[in-house]
């Protein structure tokens, strides 16, 4: 064996487990395995989890609110603030903050990200194509799937329609969308579903970001996504206005989403730092209603969405972190709630994304993670150190910390 994990905990209440790693899959996973491996790691107890997933983020506009600040905080001065430094995004800059980014992603392990990449009229394709060269780039360290995604709109940024089939032409795995951000939403959604389907690709949206339920449009997207048989391949971000939807509605709302297996995924960082801006007290959360999904079937995950620029001007490219600001912003802090918090940054969005050989058991890829704590339960609230990271197999990432304590 290439890598064995000795006596690693995987389940809380459960004998701990070796873990044999070789040729990049779990070769074995029981109490005791017999081989020696070229490399072991005593684990003693420590939690070892599958990579993290990242389902949504932007790497091309990562690491750049020390350029031009966001003063009010809010997104009419984000959309300015980023408008003004969008052409000084050149290849070179894209691919040096994207690289730190990915880096800060994968020290934190993360071993999958869905990043969304934006192209225009105006600024053409330099960031798909540079995300496009990361994902080969980073092959043996993370994946990236890339999202062809039209920012300014479809309909009212002539010469995008051409450039959305360019840009999956180009390499894009998946067909993005954001119809709130088009005079016609529903337009906006059958133009993306046309495209998707002739590629044959899977859809990820900005979908419904707004503190208000007016001009929602998850309902004809869930019914369009079961009329073009699209169940199971259809992802939303943000979805915050659903979190507005009384809750007669969102009863009707919440089978319809389940039905046509859309994933929602809920963006703390951005949507808590940007929403309910102009309430003056009583101040709304402004996030999707993640429990209410979560307990009527929906595929519920938590992403990052920005790192460090005028949209969400923080961020460590640390998904526990994004869990651990959910916990309370969401209600996931009672003890059943907080079991279902991990599976939120690994399962459910490796389901999402659709990744293959996925998860801890044996015969599936080796993308592992070991925590410096001993409890799976409070895995997320340790904040632990992720002190390897493995993907195919292969550790990518050590990290030690001393500490001595002069008391
Ligand atoms: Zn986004």
């Amino acid at each position: 064996m290439e890598l064995i994990f000795r006596q690693a905990r995987i389940k809380d209440d459960a004998p701990l487990q070796d873990v044999a790693v070789s040729n990049g899959k779990i070769e074995f996973i029981g109490p005791h395995f017999e081989g020696q491996g070229k490399r072991e790691i005593q684990a003693e107890g420590r939690v070892l989890i599958p990579g993290l997933v990242e389902g949504h983020l932007h790497l091309e506009k990562a690491l750049v609110s020390d350029r031009k600040a966001n003063r009010s905080g809010t997104l009419q001065e984000a959309i300015a603030v980023t408008a003004a430094l969008k052409p000084t995004f050149t290849r070179e800059d894209i691919l040096e903050r994207s690289r730190k980014t990915l880096r800060m992603m994968v020290k934190n392990g993360t071993t999958c990200v869905r990043a969304h990449s934006e192209f225009d009229p105006a600024q053409g394709f330099t960031g798909v194509d540079a995300v496009l060269t990361l994902r080969e780039e980073f092959k043996d360290i993370i994946d990236i799937q890339v999202v062809a995604f039209p920012q300014e709109g479809i309909i009212k940024a002539p010469g995008t329609e051409k450039m959305m089939y360019e840009a999956v032409e180009r390499g894009c795995d998946v067909v993005g969308g954001i119809p709130y951000n088009d005079p016609d939403a529903h337009e906006h959604i059958d133009l993306v579903f046309k495209i998707a389907k002739h590629f044959d690709k899977d859809l990820d949206l900005h979908q419904d970001f707004a503190d208000d339920m007016d001009g929602m449009s998850i309902e004809y997207l869930a019914q369009k996504t079961i009329e073009h048989g699209y169940e199971g391949r259809v992802c939303v971000g943000h979805e915050t206005a659903l979190g507005a939807v009384p809750p007669e509605r969102l009863a009707q709302l919440i089978p319809l989403i389940r039905d046509a297996g859309i994933t929602v995924m809920c963006l703390p960082n951005t949507d808590l730092h940007l929403g309910a801006r102009k309430d003056t007290h009583n101040v709304r959360r402004t996030l999707t209603p993640v429990r209410a999904l979560r307990d009527g079937g929906v595929n519920v995950c938590l992403a990052t969405n920005n790192i460090r620029n005028a949209f969400t001007p923080f961020g460590n490219g640390d998904l526990f972190q994004i869990a651990l600001v959910a916990i309370p912003a969401c209600h996931l802090g009672g003890a059943d709630d907080q079991a279902t918090v991990l599976p939120m940054i690994t399962t459910n969005p490796a389901k999402a994304l659709k990744l293959k050989d996925y998860g801890l058991e044996q015969g599936k890829k080796a993308d592992l993670v070991l925590l410096d704590t001993t409890s799976v339960t409070n895995a997320i609230i340790d904040v632990p150190d992720r002190m390897f990271v493995v993907k195919n197999g292969r550790i990518v990432v050590e990290s030690h910390r001393t500490i001595n304590y002069a008391f």
